[in-house]
């Protein structure tokens, strides 16, 4: 099924009103990436649409939404202990809900509620938009709802969103990834990538202008590949190119981009359009080409920083950043003498880096020689 494009309507809810008439509150926490971020705008602003308002900061929200991630292993740790303490405050707020939706809701499905039984909704990542017809039949049936689909079903840009900042705006320019990486969960938990229409995106940006952004970053867990849908490999080039001719828009930005498939039309499409920041995240993983073929990165260190010496002949003040894993399944000193290597040449203006930890359901995680914890916490 082809996910639809077209605007979602959230029709108003009745389970929006509270027993004396006015409005229900909602508080939506967000754990996780960028994307989750964008999402969360997205529930916020389904929530509005149905009739809900937000919480004042301090006050208990008569409706609390986690939207999840499942990327590192403490993500479930984190989940289950916030559940814990809500569950107090629903005890003592008659009428209170639950709602857990992201990528560890996709991942855990009904074990959510095995787990914490006093959840009164769980949905995934590829239905949002259900979110408050879901807390009305929960609340008009006093009974929890999960619903959980294996693909998208609209895409979360099509719904109405709430943003949190008024000068910058995330606009999602597909969703899914194609990319098998062995220690990633995103692609069993998001899908296959599905790209938006050029044309619908550059009108949220012209609407996001409109509404007084001058920033916008795209959003995409391999922005690179973007356009693979309908068959054109230079289409992230050529948004860029397209988005820097919106009048009233001042600055994009994008992440998540891909060694593997990061092309010289973007690098160009970067230096040539105005509006772009010379700013790159592109995460490296490993320096070590042996670790790189193990976690099925496609690219060596050699085409990796090829490609930071093109950005950089074409933009000589590029800020560089990067994602780095220690501790990777089989990881020696040599191929950890080899990141740092890889590193020290690259420059980068900063990185994030993680130990590496095991996720289940991800090829890595049934590896031999998993790195013992005190080697992976010395390289980190
Ligand atoms: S590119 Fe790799 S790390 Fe990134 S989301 Fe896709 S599978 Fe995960």
């Amino acid at each position: 099924m082809t996910a639809s494009s077209a605007p979602t309507v959230i029709a108003p809810s009745s389970a929006a009103l509270g027993a004396d008439g006015t409005p229900r509150t909602y508080e939506v926490r967000t754990f996780g990436c960028q994307m989750n971020v964008h999402d969360s705008e997205r529930l916020s602003g389904s929530l509005e649409s149905a009739g809900y308002v937000r919480a004042q900061t301090g006050t208990d929200a008569d409706v609390v939404v986690i939207n999840t991630c499942a990327v590192r292993d403490n993500a479930a740790g984190r989940l289950y202990g916030t559940l814990g303490h809500l569950k107090s405050r629903k005890d003592a707020h008659d009428g209170m809900q639950i709602a857990v939706g992201g990528c560890l809701a996709q991942m855990d499905k009904d074990v959510v509620q095995q787990k914490a039984p006093w959840v009164d909704v769980v949905f995934g990542t590829h239905n949002m938009g259900s979110l408050p017809s879901l807390l009305e039949r929960a609340r008009h049936n006093d009974e929890a709802e999960l619903e959980i689909l294996e693909s998208l079903e609209v895409f979360p840009s099509t719904l109405p969103t709430k943003r949190d900042s008024v000068y910058s705006g995330w606009v999602s320019i597909s969703v899914g990834c194609n990319n098998t990486c062995t220690f990633c969960i995103v692609p069993s938990l998001r899908g296959k990538e599905k790209d938006r229409r050029p044309g619908d995106i550059l009108s949220e940006i012209r609407l996001l202008v409109d509404d007084g952004a001058i920033e916008v970053t795209l959003l995409g867990q391999n922005v690179n590949s973007y356009g693979v849908e309908f068959g054109d490999r230079q289409a992230f080039g050529k948004l860029l190119r397209a988005a820097g001719q919106i009048e009233g828009l001042e600055r994009i930005r994008f992440t998540s981009p891909h060694p593997a498939a990061f092309t010289d039309d973007v690098i160009a499409a970067m230096a040539e359009t105005g509006q772009v920041m010379p700013q790159l995240h592109m995460p490296l993983q490993s320096g070590s080409d042996r670790i790189l073929r193990a976690m099925r990165r496609s690219y060596r260190s050699d085409r990796f920083l090829g490609i930071l010496d093109r950005v950089r002949e074409r933009m000589p003040h590029a800020a560089i950043s990067t994602d780095i894993i220690v501790g990777f399944p089989g990881e020696t000193d040599e191929d950890f003498e080899d990141t740092l290597r890889v590193v020290e040449r690259a420059r980068f203006a900063s990185a994030f880096t993680f130990q590496y930890s095991i996720r289940e359901g991800t090829p890595a995680a049934t590896m031999a020689d998993q790195v013992p914890k005190a080697v992976v916490q010395e390289r980190y």
